[in-house]
């Protein structure tokens, strides 16, 4: 089934990290945009931008990605939902996902979502410390994340999620477990740890430079999301992705589409699909999406159809990020290829310095070569 991806690229105010495709918050703009995506999903319902055999096409997952989606109203959620639901067979057992900063949510506001059709939240709370949270601009605190998760808690959610940052600057290990055990305190059914990547041209890295903060060394980045991963194995979280743990059964079932050669149509600015070995990407610009799609013109680009290999590596590459692995059998039977014949001798030596498992039809990486993905994977691409 597929996944529908919906971007909302507004935030109020824009961190000194970010490098996402958003733009800072204008209602005026914001109302035009939502217009846009609702008629652009009614488009792909009708097998827009050229795509046939879209339209009316089951799905079972919804997902808000930004930006910071919790800054639409619960109406325009609500409509948002209603046209995907026109367009697309969404099945009953969907999970509607809303990525959502605490600073912009009220009980009342997440009540709403929830009567809007959404199921499952996930709160870009980033630190449990306040002194991280400022350094990185973020306009919450830990106190806001805590109330946030009490109220989505009152407001019926059973499904929520937190993002985690960690090798964040003057951030040592004790400072990244206080974090970690904050999360596990409160307890949600899954968490997403992400590593801080400071780009050449963050305003993150002047910062940094003129406060001297620095990020602690790669050995410590290591021992720091070991040690996370243990306190959360004992804490009854199963890690199922290189930076992803669930309470059992609550992975998340979009995002599992990307690393398991799923298929998904993203909707909005930037927003990228893939669907039967067809790639595409929507425009990345606010206005240059809505202008376009006001005037009838297609918003998608770089439309191009997968050469098999490329395919089959991505496929591979995305697959191995989970800790069940490649499966081999499936592999053969989707791609008509034998892993092993084609990429052993590459892979032997990750298997003989403990970074790679085979057993008779999967192929994972083990906890330490989680540590190394990019190098295990770049045998695939
Ligand atoms: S809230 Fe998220 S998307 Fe928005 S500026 Fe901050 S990091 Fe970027």
């Amino acid at each position: 089934m597929l996944g529908l991806y919906i971007h909302v690229p507004f935030c109020s105010a824009i961190c000194n990290y970010c490098n996402f495709n958003r733009g800072l918050f204008d209602a005026a703009l914001k109302e035009r945009y939502v217009e846009a995506l609702i008629a652009e999903i009614r488009g792909a319902g009708g097998a827009g931008n050229g795509l046939q055999g879209v339209g009316n096409a089951p799905a079972d997952t919804i997902f808000f990605g930004g930006g910071t989606p919790s800054l639409l109203e619960p109406a325009e959620i609500r409509r948002i939902i209603e046209t995907c639901e026109d367009s697309f067979a969404v099945a009953g057992a969907r999970e509607v996902t809303l990525e959502a900063n605490p600073e912009s949510v009220t009980e009342q506001r997440l009540a709403a979502y929830r009567s809007a059709g959404v199921n499952r939240l996930s709160f870009g709370v980033q630190s449990f410390r306040d002194d991280e949270l400022k350094r990185l601009t973020r306009l919450h605190g830990a106190a806001r994340a805590r109330a946030a998760f009490h109220e989505a808690r009152n407001a019926g959610f059973d499904n929520i999620s937190f993002d985690l940052m960690m090798w964040l600057p003057a951030q040592g290990l004790a400072e990244w477990l206080e974090s970690i055990d904050a999360a596990i305190a409160l307890g949600p059914e899954h968490l997403s740890l992400y590593l801080l990547e400071v780009y050449p041209n963050a305003p993150l890295k002047d910062d940094m430079a003129r406060s001297r903060w620095s990020q602690a060394p790669d050995e410590d980045a290591a021992a720091m999301y070991l040690a996370a991963m243990e306190r959360l194995d004992a804490a009854g979280y199963m890690q199922y992705e290189i930076s992803n743990v669930a309470r059992p059964g609550r992975s998340s079932r979009h995002n599992l589409k990307y690393w398991s050669d799923g298929d998904w149509i993203g909707f909005g600015c930037g927003a990228h699909s893939t669907r039967d070995g067809i790639r595409w990407k929507n425009v990345a610009g606010i206005e240059d999406y809505v202008d376009r799609i006001g005037r009838g013109h297609p918003v998608a680009t770089d439309l191009r159809r997968l050469p098999a290999a490329e395919r089959l590596g991505d496929a591979l590459f995305m697959m191995l990020r989970l800790t069940d692995g490649v499966n081999l059998d499936e592999i053969r039977r989707r791609y008509g290829v034998d892993v092993w014949q084609v990429y052993g001798p590459d892979l032997e030596p990750f298997v003989q310095n403990g970074c790679l498992m085979r057993d008779c039809d999967r192929l994972r990486l083990t906890r330490r070569g989680m540590l190394l993905a990019n190098e295990v994977m770049s045998v695939f691409v």
